[in-house]
């Protein structure tokens, strides 16, 4: 029902191209883990290492403890939902989740009733005669995603498998999604290029960028405190700031050169850092907070970015006195 992975400092080429770098990542039995990256760092690439749809040119790969090498993708405990979840058209969705279970020899009574019980668990119930046309696009995503739990495996695997659909299906599918897998306890190894995805669903966010991993961790560490300038641009705005020999535009920071970041939530007219009087470039309501460019009169080059109450008003070119309440700092 579920396992753990092991990913050994894994190399994947195409040609003279390297897809992925050296990768080496360990997730837990039941964990739900998210790949996350911009198209063509290497998730795909590495999802179908893990399906064993590829072989890694370096590299092993353990599910279970157990080496994959020269495992094929019908003998591991693996399953995997691509993004163009093709399910038969001419089948009722008793049979398309069923049709693994007949590809193992299951009798006819006991797929109709295994298909029942998973189409009720990914909230389809009293569907199953139906055919694949009849279906709202989230509805056909559900049907997917039960065909490749019914065979009850221990991985799934899912490559942008929310992609195709709008972005309030997508929201609500992802609590679904989340939701099923707590359920089942089955590893879900997901992969997307969307970081409220990422957040929504992960136990653990993998950042990846040009067939490396970038940062690693629960959203919430990946997001307040990223490891890498790429991490924490990816998962969303941050205001960075140059530090030279521990100085900052706003006087002596700690640390040596590197860079300053700062969400842009942290900032506002209280915190432990003083960014000093900063005069508002423009702002805007975005119902949830008010969305304000800054220039630092220290530093008048720098824009920040800064997000106020939504129940604050500013003019254009006011002179606020800012503060951050949290920042990290990378090293150069
Ligand atoms: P992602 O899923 O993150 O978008 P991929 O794993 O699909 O990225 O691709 C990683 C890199 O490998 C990209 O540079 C891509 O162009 C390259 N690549 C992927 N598949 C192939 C292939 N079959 N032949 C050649 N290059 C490929
Ligand atoms: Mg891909």
């Amino acid at each position: 029902m579920t396992a753990s992975v092991s990913i050994q400092s894994v190399t994947q080429s195409y040609g003279a191209a390297i897809a992925l770098n050296d990768v080496s990542l360990d997730i837990a039995a039941g964990e739900f883990v998210v790949l996350l990256g911009p198209s063509g760092c290497g998730k795909t690439t590495l999802l179908n290492l893990i399906g064993g749809f590829a072989e890694p040119v370096a590299g092993r790969i353990l599910i279970g403890g157990r080496d994959m090498a020269g495992v094929g993708p019908a003998q591991r405990p693996t399953t995997t939902v691509f993004q163009d979840y093709a399910l038969f058209p001419h089948m009722t969705l008793a049979q398309n989740v069923g049709f693994g279970l007949r590809m193992r020899g299951m009798g006819r009574d006991q797929r109709r009733a295994k298909a029942e019980e998973i189409l009720d668990l990914v909230g389809l119930p009293a569907k199953s005669d139906r055919r694949p046309h009849e279906l709202s696009g989230g509805q056909r995503q559900r049907v997917a995603l039960a065909r490749a739990l019914a065979v009850a495996p221990d991985v799934l695997l899912l490559d942008e498998p929310l992609g195709a659909l709008d972005l309030k299906l997508r929201r609500a599918m992802q609590d679904e999604l989340k939701a099923i897998q707590r359920r089942v306890g089955t590893t879900f190894v997901h992969v997307t290029h969307d970081q409220e995805e990422a957040m929504a669903i992960a136990d653990r966010i993998v950042v990846m960028n040009a067939g490396k991993i970038a940062d690693l961790g629960p959203p919430r560490e990946v997001y307040l405190h990223p490891k890498s300038l790429f991490s924490a641009a990816f998962m969303g705005e941050i205001n960075q700031i140059p530090v030279q020999n521990g100085q900052s535009p706003f006087g002596p920071v700690i640390g040596t050169t590197g860079t300053l970041l700062i969400r842009p939530e942290a900032i506002g007219l209280s915190g432990t850092l003083p960014l000093g009087p900063c005069r508002i470039i423009d702002a805007a309501f975005f119902g949830t907070h008010l969305r304000a460019h800054v220039a630092p009169l220290a530093a008048p080059d720098l824009c920040l970015t800064v997000h106020l109450p939504p129940t604050s008003t500013v003019t254009d070119g006011e002179v606020l006195t800012l503060a951050a309440t949290d920042f990290v700092f990378l090293e150069a």
